[in-house]
């Protein structure tokens, strides 16, 4: 990979390794931007292939957290880390230790959070090493996982998405299909439930889909099902790149507004949506409720659940902002939400 290229092609900022041979940490840390505010985005662990397949990943996912925070209308730029490691087995105290040490040297340019493969509990060793780490547990004075924020704001995110398309943000009665009931997407489905939606849920988990069908009263519908299955919003709720050529015709949907993250699996299956007849709220404003959540525990008050909710509702009139601005320019959503997250960045640039 031509690093430098790379780096300047997507306008990152910096990126940087770290290691430590005791505790076998292997890390890369990737500053986007710190244009509007330190490059905040949790830490991904996990067993890449090659250190190749992490660099492409810190580099698409430290971009993506950019957009989300510039779009939200946060005081945050966009990084990320990743751990090269396998997070059941190698997951020691002291390679979070040393990745806390990483993360401390940066000065605060970048600041951590929990992502895939990484728990609370992990950023809590993480921040015996750095104060530059949040997500952490409400007893400590953090805003704790993120996950039912997320769940909320997607659930705003669908509100405003079946206002623009059905001139009534009223959910009850619609077809929801959810694809993963994990953290976000089970308390997803609590919120559509009381919303009196007709919910479909497919897990890979089977115990997960059971759960959400016993307690919350969804359908259950095999895994392979979930994304043609006829609904008004389908929900991706699990993992990346859901979205695309092969899957994209077989869709049975109106809408789409999922929390998972890089669901188009190339920028062109924006287009694809359009084509057929799909809206789809851009990812990155559907879920970034998590992200909103993590802004109020860096205020000087404090965190609290009830101010924190009130900044995810926001992401109804972000919603309602990208989806009418698509209708107007006859552009994709996903190019009004770039757009949106560019005209910040850009604004801010030019007052400093
Ligand atoms: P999670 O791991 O708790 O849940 C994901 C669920 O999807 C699991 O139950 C898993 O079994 C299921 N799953 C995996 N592959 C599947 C498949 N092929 N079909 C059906 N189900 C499948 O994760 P989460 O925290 O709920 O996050 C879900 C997605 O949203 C992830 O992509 C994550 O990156 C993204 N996201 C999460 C947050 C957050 O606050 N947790 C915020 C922003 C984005």
């Amino acid at each position: 990979m031509q690093i430098f290229e790379e780096l300047s092609h997507r306008g990152h900022e910096g990126l940087f390794f770290a290691s430590d041979r005791d505790s076998g940490l292997r890390a890369i840390i990737g500053v986007h931007s710190s244009t509007l505010g330190p490059a905040l985005g949790g830490t991904r662990i996990r067993d890449y292939p090659s250190v190749e397949d992490a660099l492409v990943d810190v580099l698409r996912l430290s971009r993506g957290m950019t957009y989300k925070s510039a779009a939200a209308g946060l005081p945050l730029g966009g990084g990320k880390g990743v751990i090269l490691a396998d997070p059941s087995h190698d997951k020691t105290e002291s390679l979070l230790e040393a990745y806390g040490r990483a993360v401390q040297a940066l000065g605060g340019t970048y600041v951590t959070a929990q992502d895939v493969g990484s728990t609370v509990e992990d950023m809590v060793v993480v921040s015996r090493q750095t104060a530059h780490v949040t997500g952490l547990p409400v007893d400590m004075g953090g805003s704790g996982d993120p996950s039912p924020a997320t769940a909320h704001g997607l659930f705003a995110a669908m509100r405003a998405t079946a206002q623009h398309l059905w001139s009534s943000p009223d959910l009850s009665g619609r077809r929801v299909a959810v694809q993963g009931v994990g953290k976000v997407g089970m308390v997803l489905v609590d919120l559509l439930t009381a919303a009196d939606c007709n919910v479909v849920v497919a897990d890979v988990d089977g115990e997960a889909a059971v759960t959400a069908a016993a307690e919350h009263g969804a359908k259950m519908v095999p895994v392979d099902e979930i994304l043609r299955t006829a609904c008004d919003i389908l929900a991706p709720c699990a993992l990346g790149g859901v979205l695309n050529a092969s899957t994209i015709p077989q869709l049975k949907c109106e809408a789409i507004v999922g929390c998972a993250n890089n669901q188009l699996l190339e920028t062109t299956d924006a287009e694809r949506l359009a084509q057929a007849g799909i809206t789809y709220t851009p990812d990155f404003i559907a879920n970034a409720g998590g992200i909103i959540n993590i802004v109020e525990e860096l205020k000087p008050e404090g965190y609290l659940w009830d101010r924190a909710i009130i900044e995810v509702q926001r992401i109804y009139e972000t919603t309602a902002t990208v989806l009418d601005r698509a209708r107007n320019e006859g552009v994709t959503p996903r190019t009004a939400a770039v757009a949106l997250a560019e005209e910040r960045l850009s604004r801010t640039t030019s007052i400093v």
